[in-house]
């Protein structure tokens, strides 16, 4: 895997792509039991960074997630353009190498998640994205030692996060929009939780082709 800041282009578009592509899906869920909103509020973030994009490439990893983080928080607004920023900054501020093994990303990305859950004031179970992010993060730091690579786990990572989002559905909100409802909320997948797996099983896909 090729290491360096180069890939934020590509993976910004790849983003872009499956966003688009579930976009019926995902505002069906945001229209279920929130606002229908979160296509939209994605859609302004991932704008913002594609016109940063070139720019991003030339920072080192540690500025270009920073920035990536500023910029969802000031382009996405609602609860997840605070959640998917904090969770930008704090990777940013938790990946202290220059050039990250997978062992150092999952570490930071384990911290990243904690971050977001404090922010939210949220924990698994609780019908959000994080409910994804969770057991991803869980599962990447409990793999990722020097001696693995993505592409060893990546069928178990994206079953994990599929997992994650399908078991939102039979859960009721206590965060969010959708903790008006109550018990109205189950039957649902949770948008944040579809969306996240989608952004993660989309980058694990095109991280882990040889
Ligand atoms: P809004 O709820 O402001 O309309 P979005 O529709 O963009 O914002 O995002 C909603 C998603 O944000 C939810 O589906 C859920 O996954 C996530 N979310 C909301 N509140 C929290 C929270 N406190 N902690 C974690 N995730 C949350
Ligand atoms: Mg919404």
């Amino acid at each position: 895997m090729d290491n360096s800041t180069a890939l934020l282009p590509g993976l910004i578009q790849i983003i872009a792509k499956t966003i688009e592509t579930n976009a019926v899906e995902l505002t069906a869920l945001d229209q279920a039991i929130g606002d229908g909103d979160h296509v939209t509020n994605l859609q302004r973030g991932i704008q913002a960074l594609s016109v940063q994009s070139g720019e991003l490439a030339t920072l080192e990893w540690q500025p270009a997630l920073q920035k990536m983080g500023m910029t969802i928080m000031s382009s996405i607004g609602g609860a997840s353009g605070s959640l998917y920023g904090t969770l930008f900054v704090a990777l940013s501020k938790n990946l202290q190498a220059q050039v990250p093994t997978l062992a150092i990303f999952a570490d930071a990305f384990a911290k990243a998640v904690d971050a977001v859950k404090q922010r939210g004031k949220a924990d698994k179970g609780e019908k959000t994205m994080l409910d994804v992010l969770i057991p991803v993060a869980e599962h990447l730091h409990q793999k990722a030692t020097a001696s693995t690579s993505l592409p060893e786990i990546a069928a178990d990572m994206k079953q994990i996060a599929m997992t994650g989002a399908e078991s939102t559905r039979d859960m009721v909100a206590t965060k969010g929009r959708a903790s008006f409802l109550g018990e109205r909320s189950k039957g649902h997948i949770d948008a944040g939780a579809k969306s996240s797996q989608l952004m993660i099983c989309a980058l694990v896909d095109a991280l882990s082709k040889p």
